[in-house]
């Protein structure tokens, strides 16, 4: 892989953020995400909120909001990597090398930590066989709508994802089961609504036991969490949309330091290693906010402080976005 100025961990909005400024300021970017999709907390945890406190937008749909960062953050055509975790660093002929969990080894010459929480995982049902049918039937996210044509679908959930992609895939699954262990959802009642007028069945007090099939997965046993009594679904797919757990995990072992699980910084955004800066919610410093408009003021400046690192002549103040041609 080559060798990039920055590689920014974490494609949430500071991360994104960072990712857009660092492209303004003429640098080379990468970005690396332990989830399928750029967005963070925005796109994985409350797509469907409305946001009141980004600068332009009087309320805006977390989603959308995630939609527009992305576009900004990727303009000028960083190398994603996706569904990748950055899990070790090392220090090769004075630039950094983080190794992801796959074995993917990414040389870089500066890094920006905007890793929130931490690596998002998706939260698994916990029953037998589960990691063995992985991609045989279970599936944690939508990557490919065309995985699911013509399939009979069972999806697992009571919040926004559950119910989105219970809409979205009625043009493609042959048929879908929503399965829900009470009768209460997280997900927005507009889209409860639109579910339970769909072809959509609700199966509501119901939870996956067990995962039947040899290769690939034929059928689920469900239990009523009411009554106990089980029953066999025949599906060829259950997609288990039931929320993400964080991790700061690996990074926590590269030698930084770290205060309550967040990584300590300057005024700079730079951390004990030079030329690793940290910024958005997973940064640490005295009256630190966890706010997007904030975290995205730090991206800016660690890209800025990153930029006179990488080039001592280059000047910290970017100058005016405004002034540029287009
Ligand atoms: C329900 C809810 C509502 C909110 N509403 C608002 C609001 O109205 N206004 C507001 O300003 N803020 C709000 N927030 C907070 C806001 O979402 C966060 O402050 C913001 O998302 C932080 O952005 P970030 O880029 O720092 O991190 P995140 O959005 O957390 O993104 C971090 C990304 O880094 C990735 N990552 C982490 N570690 C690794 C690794 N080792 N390798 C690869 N990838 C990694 C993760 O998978 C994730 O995608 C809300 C939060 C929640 C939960």
């Amino acid at each position: 892989m080559n060798t990039v100025d920055l590689t920014v961990i974490g494609g949430g909005p500071c991360g994104l953020f960072a990712s857009f400024y660092a492209g303004l300021r003429g640098m080379s970017v990468r970005i690396i995400d332990s989830l399928p999709e750029l967005g963070g907390q925005l796109t994985a945890l409350y797509p469907e909120k409305y946001v009141y406190d980004m600068p332009g937008f009087p309320k805006v749909l977390a989603k959308d909001l995630a939609r527009q960062m992305i576009e900004q953050g990727t303009q000028f055509q960083p190398e994603l990597v996706l569904d990748e975790t950055a899990s070790s660093l090392s220090q090769v002929d004075g630039h950094y090398v983080i190794t992801t969990a796959s074995g993917k080894e990414l040389p870089t010459r500066t890094i920006i930590i905007a890793a929130g929480a931490g690596a998002f995982s998706p939260t698994k049902i916990g029953i037998p066989r589960e990691e063995e049918l992985l991609g045989k039937g279970i599936y944690y996210g939508v990557k490919e709508k065309s995985v699911f044509a013509g399939k009979k679908l069972a999806i697992v959930g009571g919040g926004d994802s559950a119910f989105d992609w219970a809409l979205n895939l009625l043009d493609t699954a042959s048929e879908i089961s929503l399965i829900h262990r009470r009768d209460v959802f997280k997900a927005h009642d507009e889209s409860v609504e639109q579910v339970k007028n769909s072809a959509v069945e609700m199966k509501i007090w119901y939870a996956v036991k067990e995962l039947h099939g040899d290769d690939v997965l034929t059928g689920v046993t469900l239990e009523n969490t009411q009554t106990k009594e089980t029953e066999h679904f025949a599906c060829d797919a259950v997609i288990v949309n039931i929320g993400f757990k964080s991790n700061l995990g690996p990074i926590k072992d590269w030698g930084l330091e770290i205060e309550k699980n967040q990584v300590k910084v300057d005024e700079k955004y730079e951390t004990n290693l030079p030329g690793i800066f940290a910024v958005g919610d997973v940064c640490a410093f005295p009256e630190k906010l966890k706010l997007i408009a904030t975290g995205v003021g730090e991206a800016a400046t660690a890209v800025c402080f990153a930029k006179t690192r990488l080039d001592p002549a280059a000047k910290l103040f970017p100058g005016h976005s405004s002034d540029r041609d287009s």
